[in-house]
């Protein structure tokens, strides 16, 4: 399927709703994936027509998750297009006028029940065990009627005339022929009394408008291509090709909620995942690169994504497995741009100024590389690198002093110490390797019985990146400080 197909074009249509949901960026990374393996075009639409559960901050998380993930849209809000407008309430006028053409057309019909009549209809439909849904009490009124009660401005809602037998088939890419009775369906509402259109009319027009060719979304909206399906005939249109991916299930089985953990992107995002790791986890809740292979970078998966290696089973979202992808793609990454990475992190935490001064970030260029092979979390970072950053070292004796030492042997190691790193003019790495090692040598002490005090008493910490490079790092003045603190520490003890 990879191959130029300028006729390609999917969408992400998220409903702001909320903050953007992890697994909704895998729907949006797939029509990404897609559209990139297909020289296609990836649209953003955002489906605000359902004012109730309407969030103001969720379109704004969207577009920055996204573009946070490198996913961006090549039309949508705050890029333009050919199509637009790209959010669904801005193009109220096009539903009422296609809602229009499906009544005169004789496939929708206009319903005046109120909300209490179909609530009291549920109730008794609930009680005597049958399956709920409208009566179609309106279905057939006489045009005169209907007439009639708009001029009276009566509240009313049009509904989809479904067919009452027969069946709808909808073709699933992945999943093959589906078979939907259609006397089960329910008459369904296109347009709601307050003006907007229903998800089911409002997505079936912007498809279609859009010129859209592959509908990508989750299976939890399998249940309602059928309708879509038949919106599609009776506007006499050509329906897009669906694929519906795999629901994401906790490890446990469930569905992942938040007991499991992060959930939101934001989140992940917070927690110091890299889009990276994300971008490359996500991509395999559903496929399966053709040579197995898990550790993948963007263009990777781009070169080698295609509809057939998605799979139908529930892809398991496994928190470990990014875990472990996520310290992959850190280690991957230059030592510069790592640190660069580290910085937003550090400052969250007051361990630098924001904005950082040039000299900070030259700083942060040389501790975090030291660190880079350990961090699983961008936000690992300050806990494991603060003694870099603050002189404010808490000693703890119990850890200054090694086992099978006393204090006061530890406390003369230091002043032995503080002793010879006071005489160095070099404090590069080599040179206090060479000082400290002929120390040890002269001490008659095993290495760990004076390098282990050294290391606590400049950072507080047994550990540590390599003692040479820390102390290089850290510096003359501020490492002999630090040894002197300890030694006033041991001997007040
Ligand atoms: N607005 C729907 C959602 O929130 C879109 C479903 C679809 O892709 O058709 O997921």
């Amino acid at each position: 399927m990879s191959g130029v197909d300028k006729s390609v074009r999917v969408r992400f249509a998220p409903s702001p709703t909320g903050y953007l949901h992890i697994g909704s960026a895998r729907t949006a990374l797939f029509n990404v994936l897609f559209a990139r393996a297909n020289n296609g075009t990836f649209i953003l639409r955002i489906e605000d027509t359902d004012r109730n559960r309407y969030v103001e901050e969720s379109m704004e998380d969207i577009k920055e998750s996204l573009s946070w993930l490198g996913l961006m849209w090549d039309e949508g809000p705050g890029v333009g297009g050919d199509v637009g407008p790209y959010i669904q309430s801005e193009r109220l006028d096009i539903y009422k006028e296609h809602a229009d053409r499906l009544v005169e057309t004789g496939h929708a019909y206009y319903c005046f029940c109120t909300p209490d009549r179909l609530d009291e209809l549920r109730k008794a439909q609930a009680a005597a065990g049958e399956p709920t849904g409208y009566d179609r009490r309106c279905r057939d009124l006489p045009e005169e009627e209907v007439r009639r009660l708009l001029d009276e401005g009566v509240p009313s809602v049009i509904r989809f005339k479904m067919p009452l037998e027969g069946a709808t088939i909808v073709e699933d890419v992945l999943r093959g022929k589906i078979r939907f009775e259609n006397r089960l369906l329910d008459d369904f509402v296109l347009m709601k009394s307050d003006g907007y259109p229903t998800y089911q009319l409002a997505s079936v027009v912007d498809d279609h408008l859009m010129k859209i060719s592959h509908v990508i979304r989750g299976d939890e909206w399998i249940n309602s291509s059928p309708k879509h399906v038949l919106l599609y005939k009776a506007f006499g249109w050509e329906a897009p090709v669906m694929a519906h991916l795999p629901v994401i299930l906790s490890q446990s089985g469930g569905k992942l909620s938040k007991r499991h953990g992060a959930t939101q992107l934001r989140e992940f995002r917070e927690k110091g995942y890299l889009p990276e790791a994300l971008v490359n986890f996500l991509a395999l809740l559903g496929w399966t690169s053709p040579d197995g292979e898990e550790v993948l970078d963007f263009d990777q998966m781009v070169s080698s994504f295609s509809l057939e290696r998605v799979g139908t089973s529930p892809a398991v979202f496994s928190y470990d497995k990014l875990d472990w992808l996520n310290g992959v793609h850190i280690r991957r990454l230059d030592p510069d741009e790592f640190s660069d990475r580290c910085i937003p992190f550090l400052q969250r935490d007051g361990l630098v100024s924001n904005p950082a001064t040039s000299e900070e970030v030259a700083y942060v260029r040389k501790v975090a590389p030291l660190l880079q092979e350990r961090v699983k979390l961008l936000s690992d970072i300050s806990d494991m690198s603060g003694y870099f950053f603050t002189d404010e070292i808490t000693h703890d004796p119990s850890l200054l002093v090694p086992r099978k030492m006393s204090k006061e042997e530890t406390a003369s190691v230091l002043r032995k110490s503080l002793e010879v790193l006071e005489g160095l003019d070099d404090f590069s790495e080599s040179a206090l390797e060479t000082t400290l090692r002929s120390l040890v040598d002269s001490l008659g002490l095993g290495t760990r019985q004076v390098f282990m005090p050294i290391r606590v008493a400049v950072t507080g910490s047994t550990a540590t990146p390599g003692l040479f490079e820390t102390l290089h790092v850290i510096g003359k003045e501020r490492v002999l400080e630090r040894i002197r603190k300890a030694i006033q520490v041991l001997q007040e003890q």
